[in-house]
């Protein structure tokens, strides 16, 4: 017996682009395989659910999780794990996240289920998984045969799958049964308190990303407004937030987040291999740099050369008048 249990992520009652994806592509691994169960949970504080109309399944469980989930006792997921236990969850999918990491690391200790992280895609064979990893940041896809054991299953930032319609005429409003946790405080997203108000990078179709050449984080209002202009999320390079003169959750590269937005306009950032790992999914890239030479010149679709201190703010203007 397969049972699924999929996290899902919203911003604003909304599902997220990836849990979209997951949702799909779960619900057709449901369909084409007898007797899989599908069961859908969200540890965020949603007041509406809509999926679309041919997802089999008539309600989703929401966790309200201890506030203290990064540091207290195992009981803070106490209903999370009943719940899996409850419902007999085989296999849990989810996409990468802060509050996921945190939650999936410790459930799968306490349910001595696997993670496996960074997800292409998977297969079901007579009740067997196939899962196909990507590795070497992303270089590579490596197939794992042939498992059927329980695990927690993490699918990257931008998974994309066969997307169902969202439309509302194939859309269906299903219940919420909210299960409180035994400390019954409020739920905490960590990103969302992070980010509520910008642009979700994972989720941005453009992404303007800033380096080392931007000099200091005084200067960052030009990478503001052009994001801003552009309705796009901003991004920075490790160093750029090892130094503090952006926040964390933005760096993107082999180490950070991976993005594959439609368009990604690199400023003052020198192309690193590191970096190239987490951003070579974008549709266009553009560069804008004072050196020739800089390695991401030969990974850019298009090129400006030259100051980006005169460069971005006309840009900027330039939307400005249009
Ligand atoms: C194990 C490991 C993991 C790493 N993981 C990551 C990762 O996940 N993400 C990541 O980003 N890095 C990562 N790095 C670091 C990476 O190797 C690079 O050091 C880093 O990406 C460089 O950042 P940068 O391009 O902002 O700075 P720099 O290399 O200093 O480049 C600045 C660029 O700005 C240009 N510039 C300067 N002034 C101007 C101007 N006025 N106008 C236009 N252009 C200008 C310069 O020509 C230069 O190309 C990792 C390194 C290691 C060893």
């Amino acid at each position: 017996m397969i049972n699924i249990a999929v996290f899902l992520d919203f911003k604003h009652d909304n599902l997220t682009n990836n849990s979209k994806s997951l949702l799909s592509f779960a619900n057709k691994l449901v369909e084409n395989n007898a007797g899989a169960q599908l069961y859908l949970c969200t540890v965020q504080n949603i007041n509406k659910c809509y999926v679309p109309a041919t997802v089999k399944t008539e309600s989703i469980t929401r966790f309200t999780i201890d506030n203290n989930v990064h540091f207290s006792s195992n009981a803070s997921l106490d209903n999370v794990l009943s719940h899996l236990i409850d419902t007999k969850i085989t296999h849990i999918f989810c996409t990468k996240s802060t509050t996921n990491d945190l939650i999936f690391a410790k459930l799968s200790m306490i349910l001595n289920f696997n993670i496996i992280t960074n997800i292409k895609s998977l297969e079901v064979e007579n009740g067997l998984f196939h899962f196909y990893k990507s590795i070497f940041s992303g270089k590579a896809i490596a197939k794992m045969n042939g498992t059927n054991e329980p695990c927690i299953a993490i699918f990257p930032k931008g998974f994309t799958g066969d997307v169902l319609s969202m439309d509302s005429l194939d859309t269906k409003e299903i219940k919420i049964d909210h299960i409180s946790s035994t400390y019954d405080s409020s739920s905490i997203i960590v990103e969302d308190s992070l980010i509520q108000n910008e642009i979700q990078l994972s989720e941005a179709e453009i992404v303007v990303g800033a380096g080392r050449g931007l000099k200091g984080p005084e200067n960052w209002g030009i990478i503001e407004n052009f994001a801003k202009k552009l309705k796009a999320a901003t991004a920075c390079s490790k160093p750029v937030s090892d130094l503090n003169w952006r926040p964390h959750h933005e760096h993107v590269g082999q180490t950070g987040i991976k993005i594959n937005p439609k368009l990604y306009i690199a400023c003052g950032i020198s192309g690193a291999i590191q970096h190239l790992a987490g951003v070579n999914g974008s549709g266009t890239i553009v560069v804008i740099n004072n050196d020739a030479e800089a390695p991401f010149v030969k990974h850019a679709d298009y090129i400006i050369l030259g100051d980006l201190f005169e460069i971005v703010p006309e840009l900027t203007k330039l939307f400005d008048e249009a």
